[in-house]
């Protein structure tokens, strides 16, 4: 299985706030074996949200979108998935139902537009926050805020499934032009998929599908690399 993600919101595109929605996501898909092949940011904005969901749910099984679900004038997310998969957003039912049975709010205090989802979705509970989540047409349409955004994910995890991945990390204390070699030797005899991340030393990660292989492999390349400084590693 493979996705996109789309993450709603000038103050991440201004720096404002650092993208850890994408990077949660990213790490708890791929431990699950699902392919992240795309990260989208996109303003605000009904029509960009639209045009980008768009063009993401033509190429990937599914796309999980995070923020701007709120009542406020500048939560546009809903309105934009709307527009992507042709139908209005009206009031949902359920979700009505879900908050006055599991919040202190009831329907009348809530902020009009609150309960307000695309036509025909199904309603994601939020049981940490107050706006609902929602799922059309393989489009998860989750909250900005991080801990509503874990909790709703953790509800819905079993939807995304792959193949699992195996990862073992050798740290190297040798420049990454130097390590080529052996990298190529690692990729020739094990089924491995080897990234090198350089930074004060360097990370070699090395993934597959059969944990024996990966840990062979690593097992294999520690033995042939000079160990990192102990200030570094
Ligand atoms: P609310 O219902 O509270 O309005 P929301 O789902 O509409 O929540 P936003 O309004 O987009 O979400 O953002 C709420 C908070 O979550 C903001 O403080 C924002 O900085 C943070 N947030 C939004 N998107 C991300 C992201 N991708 N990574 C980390 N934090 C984020
Ligand atoms: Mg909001």
């Amino acid at each position: 299985m493979n996705v996109a993600l789309v993450t709603v919101g000038d103050e991440i595109l201004s720096g404002d706030t650092v993208n850890t929605n994408a990077a949660w996501l990213g790490e708890r898909l791929t431990e699950r074996g699902v392919a992240v092949e795309r990260v989208f940011v996109v303003p605000d904005r009904v029509g960009d949200i639209a045009r980008v969901v768009n063009e993401a749910r033509a190429e990937y099984d599914a796309v999980l979108v995070t923020g701007g679900l709120g009542p406020t004038h500048d939560d546009l997310t809903m309105e934009g998935i709307a527009a992507a998969v042709g139908v209005p957003v009206e009031e949902h039912t359920e979700a009505v139902e879900w908050i006055e049975a599991h919040s202190d709010y009831s329907h009348a205090d809530l902020t009009s537009g609150t309960t307000h989802l695309p036509k025909g979705s199904r309603m994601l509970p939020n049981d940490v926050g107050v706006a609902p989540g929602a799922e059309i047409e393989d489009i998860y349409v989750l909250p900005g805020v991080p801990s509503e955004m874990h909790s709703m994910f953790e509800r819905i995890a079993d939807e995304f499934d792959g193949e699992p991945y195996y990862t073992e990390t050798v740290p190297a204390g040798e420049p990454e032009s130097a390590l080529l070699d052996r990298f190529e030797t690692l990729r020739e005899r094990f089924d491995v998929k080897v990234g090198s991340y350089p930074g004060d030393y360097v990370r070699v990660k090395i993934e597959g599908t059969d944990e024996n292989t990966v840990q062979n492999a690593a097992e294999w390349l520690r033995e042939r690399v000079e160990a990192p400084d102990e200030t570094n590693a």
